[in-house]
């Protein structure tokens, strides 16, 4: 990473920091916050800036407005902010931009936050227009870029507004963590590195898969993708999932496994179902030979005595995508397995990441969470970064 300026080391003392976070929290119907991890999450960058006696202006989308919905306020954020810092004296501006709004930046004073209205009220934002991105940039002294899960998108306030502050750009605490984490996986791995996917559909996943394996020495396979595979190497796969159309695709992966020396871990056997249902009559099949009646669903025991080997004899781990249907308990079996497996690797010292909203829930569900050296949830973002993709988020910071 090579940011010009750290947060922990620059000086806020008399500075307006414009602090881009990711506040697109989840409101019930009362429109209270069903969960506060975003904004918990950016409280410690929040603290280091006031605590050298510099201001804040909060900037932030919520939701995706079409027409300016007061649902999609931002100002529902307050209570709760209040309640969090109820030392600091915390304003809202109801335009994110506007004479008004300026004002209110101009008098800020030192330990204050001024929490903008939801920029994506203005269609400017998402077509990252430059007299918007100036405009709010106007308000500040520094850019803090604390909003790791919008950095795919090149958005006025995500990306193009960094221009505006040459010297004066950094990552927050949380989106360096965040770009730490999966810089020591895709970058500079401790070895062996595996990558271990699953999930649904191969589809969704070319880009990772065919960016990973220039990198890992391990890729584990998993999940209904996983059948995919199996019919491209002549496997007999009964009503399990697949993507007939990618067969193609996976059979190029096959191949290029061979020429780059990547051990590739398909499965071996399946716990099937006769119906998609947790109550579907279960037995076991080799992954290669399931009968016509009947669906793949979980990882069977071969399946996860191997894989749990690969994993313990790594030293660093990525993982995204569930092994089987995990939200049915009856096919959970194999996703507790490997997240059993990583957070046992983790205490061996290995360095594990894991990514990916459905791998997330299911660490939640085993709870899990903290059996991680990282947990992303970062979606989007996350996923764009491990396709080797250049986020624009990152080199607006970089640049
Ligand atoms: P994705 O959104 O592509 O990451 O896929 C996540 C979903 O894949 C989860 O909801 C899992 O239930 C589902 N899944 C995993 N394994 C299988 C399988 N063998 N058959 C059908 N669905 C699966």
């Amino acid at each position: 990473m090579c940011a010009k300026q750290s947060l922990k080391t620059y000086n806020f003392k008399g500075k307006k920091a414009l602090v881009r976070v990711d506040y697109n929290v989840p409101l019930n119907e009362e429109l209270q916050i069903q969960d506060t991890k975003r904004i918990d999450a950016s409280l410690p960058t929040l603290h280091k800036i006031l605590d050298d006696g510099g201001s804040i202006i909060l900037v932030s989308h919520l939701g995706r407005p079409k027409n300016k919905e007061y649902q999609l306020s931002l100002k529902h954020l307050m209570p709760y902010l209040k309640s969090v810092l109820p030392d600091v004296n915390i304003y809202f501006a109801d335009q994110c931009i506007g004479e008004q709004t300026k004002q209110m930046a101009a008098k800020l004073q030192a330990g204050e936050i001024l929490l903008l209205e939801n920029v994506r009220y203005f269609t400017e934002e998402e077509a990252g227009d430059e007299n918007f991105a100036r405009e709010i940039a106007s308000y500040g002294d520094v850019f803090v870029h604390e909003a790791f899960s919008t950095a795919h998108r090149k958005h006025a306030t995500t990306a193009v507004i960094a221009k505006f502050f040459p010297n004066d750009k950094m990552y927050g605490l949380l989106m360096e963590k965040e770009i730490d984490s999966l810089a020591k996986v895709m970058q500079n791995p401790k070895r062996p590195l595996t990558a271990i996917l699953g999930g649904s559909k191969i589809s969704t996943k070319i880009k990772i898969i065919n960016n990973l394996m220039t990198k890992v020495d391990n890729l584990i396979i998993g999940g209904g993708m996983d059948f995919t595979f199996q019919k491209a190497m002549g496997g007999h796969i009964g009503k399990s999932l697949c993507e007939d159309d990618m067969i193609p695709v996976a059979q190029e992966i096959l191949q290029k496994a061979k020429e780059t020396n990547v051990n590739i871990y398909y499965t071996i056997d399946r716990i099937a179902g006769d119906k998609f249902s947790n109550d579907a009559r279960r037995a076991i099949y080799p992954a290669k030979n399931i009968p016509d009646d009947m669906e793949g669903m979980d990882l069977g025991p071969e399946t996860c005595i191997k894989y749990r080997d690969v994993i313990l004899n790594s030293a660093t781990i990525l993982w995204n995508g569930p092994m089987g249907v995990f939200e049915m308990d009856n096919f959970s079996i194999g996703t507790f397995m490997v997240a059993d497996a990583v957070a046992k690797a983790t205490e061996k010292g290995a360095f594990t990441l894991v990514g990916g909203g459905d791998s997330v829930s299911a660490v939640n569900k085993f709870h899990l969470t903290d059996s991680y050296s990282y947990i992303s949830t970062a979606g989007g973002a996350m996923l764009e970064y491990i396709e080797g993709k250049q986020l624009p988020g990152i080199l607006a910071i970089e640049e």
